[in-house]
């Protein structure tokens, strides 16, 4: 008996082959895939869901986020990053609690699940806080702090806040709900740091079996005072440094040389690609078709809130397509299916997960999204592919599924209280802005 069987619908299953097929049914049972095809199976289900006019894919995978930034929304825009972070965002960061975290946190994964998000890859402060979120929002969630320091004379890896925040966490949540949680171990950046910090933590995340998460290269400034500052890039002195030695995911990468890429190929690196934040903040456009071309793997990423201002991947797959067509004059560069490929298979694979999300496949967890396309907007669809990248907005999405359950359906959260989240947040907000 299965536990659900999806019917009639089409499915774009992003595996191996790139099957899609119409009209087909999804089999699924204790969590996971069992059937994804045309025939209908012979097994009953319990549950039956009617896909008529609706497209499936697996859920997106969102590789760079600062998910407790969504308190920040619309708070100091359209300034410049440095001016942004030191004037602004810092700030209120330092007024930032981990309840305030927590709840903050919960917030965002409810919007994730309301556009189609299934996993995300986040960076932030107040690790235990961050896990004890991410173990109750039901996301697959990759959670790390980022580790930074300007004083290299009063600097102990072994009395640093984050290394216990991280001895911490890996202890009570490092794999918690069959690994839906793990710890990464981040960086901050290269600029927010110096070697000896990056080898003790490159050197912790290899003898824990942890991955990597860091910044690089995300503007010109930070590239450059970079080179007259060792007389190497980002890329080059963190690889040097041991950073990339285990698996890594390396957000922005908008100032990267031909080299550097190079080198992110070379040590598997999945760059996070975050068109909406690199745009708002004027950073840059990142050369997204040159890292391809190299053979480099580019994920998407949101960032945080206060920099985007959602969490709609739909938006960064739709605008990483049209960015590098438009910056080479070329519509053939960036097809419909690679961007639905860096926001599903590239992302899996950052998180450790290629095994279990990113494709409709048997044997893969029954994480998904179904898009009704029976509406203005987004009627008819002459290509589904083309529908998914082009035409669809988070907003569109109809059922978030993890696991085989259902966490999200056309405006009902099943897991998420969002009426109390959001109380929880009044007096929060009151007293962070308020100060
Ligand atoms: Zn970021």
């Amino acid at each position: 008996m299965l536990d659900t069987l999806i019917k009639h619908v089409t499915a774009v299953t992003m595996d191996d082959e790139q099957h899609i097929y119409t009209n087909a049914f999804i089999g699924i049972k204790d969590g996971k895939i069992t059937y994804v095809g045309k025939i209908e199976p012979d097994e009953a289900a319990e549950k039956v869901i009617d896909g008529t006019g609706m497209l499936a894919m697996p859920g997106l995978v969102n590789t760079h986020s600062h998910a407790a930034m969504a308190l920040m929304r619309g708070y100091a825009d359209d300034y410049a990053l440095q001016e942004w972070l030191n004037d602004h965002v810092f700030p209120v960061e330092g007024r930032l609690t981990g309840r305030d975290i927590y709840w903050a946190m919960l917030w965002a994964q409810a919007e994730m699940l309301a556009t189609g998000t299934i996993a995300y890859t986040d960076m932030y402060m107040q690790l235990p806080s961050m896990a004890q979120a991410a173990v109750d929002g039901g996301l697959y969630a990759n959670i790390s702090n980022g580790a930074m320091c300007f004083n290299p004379d009063g600097y102990n890896f072994e009395t640093d806040g984050v290394t216990a925040q991280n001895l911490e966490v890996l202890e009570k949540f490092h794999g918690a709900d069959d690994s839906r949680v793990k710890l990464d171990v981040s960086i901050h950046a290269e600029y927010t740091s110096f070697p000896g910090l990056w080898q003790d933590f490159a050197r912790f995340a290899k003898e824990k079996g942890l991955n990597m998460h860091i910044h690089l290269s995300e503007t010109r400034s930070e590239h450059e005072n970079c080179v007259a500052k060792y007389g190497k890039t980002p890329t080059a002195i963190l690889a040097e440094n041991g950073v990339f030695d285990t698996r890594a995911t390396a957000a922005h990468c908008v100032w990267v040389t031909e080299e550097d890429m190079e080198i992110l190929k070379e040590k598997n690196v999945t760059v996070a690609h975050n068109p909406v934040s690199n745009l708002k903040l004027a950073s840059g456009i990142a050369p997204v078709a040159k890292m391809f071309e190299k053979g480099v793997r580019v994920a998407l990423g949101t960032d945080g809130v206060c920099s985007n201002n959602n969490h709609d991947l739909f938006e960064e797959i739709k605008l990483a397509a049209l960015l590098q067509k438009g910056v080479n004059y070329d519509p053939r560069l960036m097809p419909a299916y690679r961007a639905l490929w860096m926001a599903t298979r590239a992302g899996a694979f950052a998180q450790g997960r290629e095994n279990q999300i990113g494709q409709l496949t048997a044997g893969f967890d029954a994480s998904l999204i179904l898009v009704d396309t029976e509406k203005p907007g987004l009627y008819p669809v002459h290509n589904p592919v083309s529908t998914l990248a082009y035409s669809v907005r988070g907003g569109d999405v109809s059922l978030t599924m993890i696991r085989g359950k259902v966490l999200y359906e056309n405006g009902k959260y099943y897991g998420l209280d969002v009426e109390k989240i959001r109380e929880k947040l009044f007096p929060i907000l009151h007293r962070i802005f308020n100060a």
